[in-house]
């Protein structure tokens, strides 16, 4: 490979059908160097160029009918099942989760709608976590609904008995998320999937949080989703999705699904991702430290009930986030003491200078939120005790955080006293 690079023609295109170099061993960091590059390296220049294309010309007939044979494979057929930009991220994705396959799509709530679809027919009833992200539930009590798919939603600390009582006959899908993107419940996701699986049910995770922190395929799961639009992109500046599996039929079964529903990324976005995923060891492990600095300094304060930060030791399920994963992002709630109003902890979050009000986190910068009011519950999971905001911590120095909160903190406590 290296000749060819270096080749003095300087064209030559490496063959589209070479293995990204397979070294596990390798430490996370140097995987994200490294992967996702083979077969594209073209004029010598180190990253893959944007590949657009709709039409794929073969130079006969017969060699149209050979690739539509490959469709499940990646191999040029048609612009809507991907090129080498997004083969690459394939490639990159299914690395950062220990997957053997990855499809890309154009949003992490189509990563999520796919594979539901994929398992999902009239008749069948899948079970929810009450902590689902929100655009989850609605597909479930809108279309899915409609279509005569029944949805449980269950309390997301279940263990493996109680998810044993939950599943049916006909349950096809057992849905996780850990933890919630609102409210931080981590979920014993091998005990579930031990579960899901004794009941004939696939396990869909939303693994959206975890990242590479939580290997999937390591604890039971057989579709790991994934809002590349987080930490993935990292600059909010893009909309993609990943749907990661592990096993052959698990992605005829999704890609199959994705191809029916037209589902397709802009190879723009998906060249951005890439580009996202070079410095993401780096900015995670920053933002988690950032976080984590903000997470514990919130704790102290008198004006704060309890801060839902999985990696901190007074979380509830600490021991499961231990137990399964390597690491925390930067996304966390804060519950405030219930002498506040939900009113009071808006106009905390208004007067924020450093903090922009919004949804979409995983980028460089950090984002307040508030929570209650916004969180549908339905399973009798829902007292948190106190008025809920939600924070994301990005790359900015968490001194100057702190003193943001703190000015916000203290104009809170005097308007209330
Ligand atoms: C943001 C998000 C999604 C959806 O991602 P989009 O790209 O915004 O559609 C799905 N799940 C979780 C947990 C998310 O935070």
């Amino acid at each position: 490979m290296g000749l060819a690079a270096r080749n003095p023609e300087g064209d030559r295109l490496m063959p589209d059908d070479a293995p990204p170099p397979a070294q596990k061993q390798q430490g996370f960091a140097t995987r994200m160097s490294h992967c996702g590059r083979a077969g594209t390296r073209v004029h010598g220049f180190v990253n893959p160029p944007v590949h657009r294309g709709s039409t794929v010309l073969y130079p006969d007939c017969a060699g149209r009918i050979g690739a539509a044979k490959r469709r499940f494979d990646q191999y040029l057929t048609y612009g809507t099942q991907g090129g080498p930009t997004h083969y690459a991220l394939e490639d990159m994705v299914a690395e950062v989760e220990g997957g053997t396959r990855c499809l890309i799509v154009g949003t992490g709530l189509a990563a999520v709608v796919v594979p539901m679809l994929a398992y999902l027919k009239a008749g069948d009833h899948c079970l929810v976590p009450d902590s689902v992200y929100g655009p989850t539930r609605n597909l479930c009590d809108t279309l899915l609904k409609g279509w005569g798919i029944e949805t449980t939603y269950y309390d997301p600390t279940v263990d493996e008995a109680g998810m044993r009582g939950l599943t049916r006959a006909n349950t096809r899908v057992v849905f996780v998320e850990s933890p919630g993107s609102h409210t931080f419940e981590v979920q014993d996701v091998p005990a579930i999937a031990r579960a899901a699986h004794a009941a004939g049910a696939k396990v869909l995770m939303d693994n959206t949080w975890g990242i590479h922190h939580f290997q999937p395929f390591r604890h039971g799961v057989d579709v790991s989703i994934q809002a590349l639009t987080k930490y993935v992109g990292g600059h909010s500046d893009i909309l993609l999705g990943s749907v990661t599996v592990q096993d052959e039929e698990d992605w005829k079964a999704v890609r199959g699904a994705a191809s029916t529903l037209g589902q397709y990324a802009s190879p723009d976005d998906v060249w951005l991702a890439l580009r996202g995923l070079r410095t993401m060891a780096v900015r995670l492990e920053r933002q988690e430290a950032n976080g984590l600095e903000v997470a514990r300094w919130l704790e102290g304060r008198p004006e704060v009930l309890k801060v839902m930060h999985p990696a901190l030791p007074g979380h509830p399920q600490h021991h499961l986030w231990k137990r399964d994963f390597t690491g925390a992002c930067s996304l966390f709630g804060v519950v405030f003491q219930p002498r506040f109003s939900i009113e009071d902890v808006t106009r905390f979050i208004d007067g924020l200078c450093l903090f922009g009000i919004g949804a979409s986190w995983g980028g460089y910068e950090s984002l307040a939120l508030p929570t209650t009011g916004f969180v549908t519950r339905t399973a009798g999971t829902g007292a948190f005790g106190g008025p809920m905001a939600r924070l994301h911590i990005g790359l900015e120095e968490p001194a100057d955080l702190i003193a943001d909160l703190e000015q916000g903190l203290v104009r809170l406590a005097v308007v209330t006293s």
